[in-house]
């Protein structure tokens, strides 16, 4: 509902411009914000200068697919298909806590996470699995995986009685789990795959950004400072980010690295990554020596359209290693 192509068309209508030109203000509206913004909140942005308020349409109460990056006021009816355990931190000695929450209907499934006072519904047990929640007036970010999180903020949540039509927990976790082995070329938008592929290429790409100490939420820089939507301004923590293609012979696929997975494609840490590339004359030369680069391995991830590409990317959820030894017993045992 509110794809990119739907906000493109809505601006197109109103501006009275070609949407070439939508595109190419949406895409200078991200590159003003360093690429911080997902291109659907760049949209809103370049829609509401305009005069053109999306904002209001989203009044409507949304499906769990059609949470975007950037969307504000968000109205939601959907299932508790999980409640993580709580975790606790600690900053500027004041003590915090957040609970993720996995909320669900027809259409899919979200992390939402609760912060503080927020988690009081759950440790309260006014929040359990299999409740039906409404949330009012929340909004969405990008998770550290670039997925769409929803957060309640100065929005409500609450626990629904009536009767509204929605999976049960069982099908939701069940969706949660499935991740089926694929061949590349079958995969489909929306698809949570496991397939066993080379890493055919690596892109010469700046692989750091900064992240919130507490929340890991990418920070944003305003005025020389470094501020977390969450927590203010931080002392952010480097992390890493590579993207490549995979091939396993019957297509590829764009596949996005974060974090760990990207240290492990590279085969060295954040640390060590980042003092390379302060040391060298190029700072691009530790693109020379990855690792993982030709190899071939198993990924495990779910597969998104770049809105602005328009093509298919696999966000890398886990990489393993080919179990060379076990394949090679299989392949003996077949031969017996
Ligand atoms: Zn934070």
């Amino acid at each position: 509902m509110f794809s990119i192509e739907a906000m493109v068309e809505k601006i197109c209508e109103h501006a009275k411009l070609e949407p070439e030109k939508v595109r190419q203000l949406i895409s200078e509206k991200q590159e003003e914000l360093s690429g911080l913004v997902s291109e659907e909140g760049a949209a809103y942005i370049v829609a509401r200068e305009m005069g053109l308020n999306m904002i209001r349409e989203t009044k409507k109460q949304l499906k769990v697919k059609s949470l975007v990056s950037g969307l504000r006021s968000v109205d939601l009816v959907a299932r508790v298909a999980r409640i993580f355990e709580e975790r606790q931190f600690e900053r500027e000695g004041k003590k915090g806590s957040v609970v993720n929450v996995l909320l669900g209907d027809e259409t899919g499934l979200v992390r939402m996470s609760l912060w503080n006072e927020e988690t009081g519904l759950v440790k309260e047990g006014k929040l359990r699995e299999g409740d039906t929640v409404k949330v009012s007036g929340g909004w969405v970010k990008s998770d550290n995986r670039d997925s769409p999180e929803l957060r309640i903020g100065r929005g409500t949540i609450e626990k629904v009685s009536q009767v509204v039509e929605l999976p049960d927990t069982k099908q939701l976790e069940q969706d949660f789990q499935a991740t089926k082995s694929m061949p590349v070329g079958d995969f489909k938008e929306g698809g949570q795959y496991e397939t066993r592929a080379a890493l055919i290429q690596v892109f010469r790409r700046n692989p750091f950004f900064g992240i919130c100490p507490e929340c890991e939420s990418r920070v944003k820089e305003k005025e020389g400072k470094w501020l977390c939507d969450e927590h203010g301004e931080v002392k952010p923590k480097q992390a890493l980010v590579l993207s490549g293609i995979i091939d396993d012979g019957t297509g590829n696929i764009r596949a996005v690295f974060f974090r760990e997975l990207a240290e492990r494609v590279f085969g060295k840490s954040t640390a060590e990554l980042r003092e390379l590339a302060d040391n060298a004359t190029d700072s691009m030369s530790i693109f020379d020596d990855v690792q993982g680069f030709g190899g071939e391995f198993v990924f495990r991830g779910r597969v998104k359209r770049n809105s602005f590409t328009e093509n298919l990317e696999f966000m890398v959820s886990s990489i393993e290693d080919i179990d060379v030894k076990g394949e090679a017993e299989k392949l003996l045992k077949e031969l017996e």
